[in-house]
């Protein structure tokens, strides 16, 4: 836990909200569709408003999650300075294009925060997903949302890795984080989810307008979940094939606490199958429909409690700006 109390921060010049990194994610897509047609074009350098990106345009346009490879997983440093050539697929060209507007990743000319939009379709409500449990923008604007929409599920998740091994969109900027909304299916815009997205983007973009103008934000508790493990489908060991389905006992139940022995998988002649874990966790990503490739039925998650410092933007850049 950090021991500071109160934290000075730079101002967050460049702000850039993205969506349709996954294609088929349509809150995102339609989100920053309608962001920039509510945009005068001469506006597009306007430094007060956020950069809107669509990130992976020929998987939107055909309504897939990715053309060739994961666009998602295409921003690590290796991945960002492996040389290009004819057969590099679409995505890591993509990975490259982006890096050029909103990074170069690691360096002082990065965004300021990068917003990137997805959907999930497991039951997770509203999560910010981070690679850092220590990005106090991050988890203030969390604490800001949970103010502003308080009837939304939400919870903060950090994907624990080095960060020179993080590999999304977010970790191009300075700051940056997903929002993850579900449950929602891919390839589908439900109202309701797209309102939460979209009331999420203004409330996070009032935070950022607030900080920049000089607020000084409290600090306060937060609960992280930091992903512990992935868990695989039961799999035939021949043919690979799932041979079992989430447990209607555990279906939807995101983030409600897994204890050892709890049903997780039934297989599809009947039998049920136990969580044989150690140790109770919280289960997320249960059932995502893009993750029966990656070999993920569910993430594990530990919850802990994060002291969050008083933030404010530090006084000598708002005196020159
Ligand atoms: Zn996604």
């Amino acid at each position: 836990m950090d021991k500071q109390e109160c934290v000075c921060l730079p101002k967050l010049s460049r702000v850039a909200v993205c969506g349709g990194t996954h294609g088929n994610e349509l809150s995102g897509v339609y989100l920053v569709k309608e962001l920039m047609k509510r945009r005068p074009q001469e506006d597009d350098e306007d430094r007060n408003q956020p950069i809107l990106v669509l990130s992976n345009p020929r998987a939107t346009q055909k309504c897939l999650r990715y053309i060739e490879v994961d666009l998602n997983r295409c921003f690590s440093h290796d991945a960002l300075n492996s040389p290009l050539s004819d057969s590099t697929p679409y995505e890591v060209i993509r990975a490259h294009e982006l890096n050029t507007q909103l990074g170069p990743k690691g360096s002082p000319d990065s965004v300021d925060l990068v917003c990137d939009l997805h959907n999930t379709t497991a039951n997770m409500g509203l999560c910010l997903i981070s690679f850092s449990d220590s990005d106090w923008i991050s988890m203030h604007i969390f604490k800001h949302l949970q103010q502003c929409i308080p009837d939304i599920p939400m919870r903060y998740i950090h994907f624990d890795l080095p960060s020179d091994e993080s590999y999304s969109l977010d970790s191009v900027g300075k700051h940056g984080f997903a929002i993850e909304i579900g449950p929602q299916p891919h390839g589908v815009v439900r109202s309701n989810v797209y309102t939460t997205m979209k009331d999420a983007v203004e409330h996070m973009l009032d935070w950022v307008r607030l900080f920049n103008s000089g607020t000084v934000f409290e600090g306060g508790p937060v609960d992280v979940f930091t992903l512990v493990k992935h868990i695989d489908y039961p799999r035939d060991c021949n043919t690979h094939d799932v041979i079992a389905a989430i447990h209607p006992q555990l279906q939807d139940k995101d983030f409600c606490l897994l204890n050892p022995g709890d049903p997780v998988f039934q297989t599809f002649s009947g039998e049920t199958t136990t969580y044989n874990g150690s140790e109770s966790l919280y289960p997320f990503f249960i059932n995502e429909c893009a993750y029966y490739e990656k070999g993920i039925a569910f993430s594990l998650s530990r919850k802990r409690c994060v002291k969050v410092p008083t933030v404010w933007m530090h006084q000598d850049q708002s005196n020159k700006l």
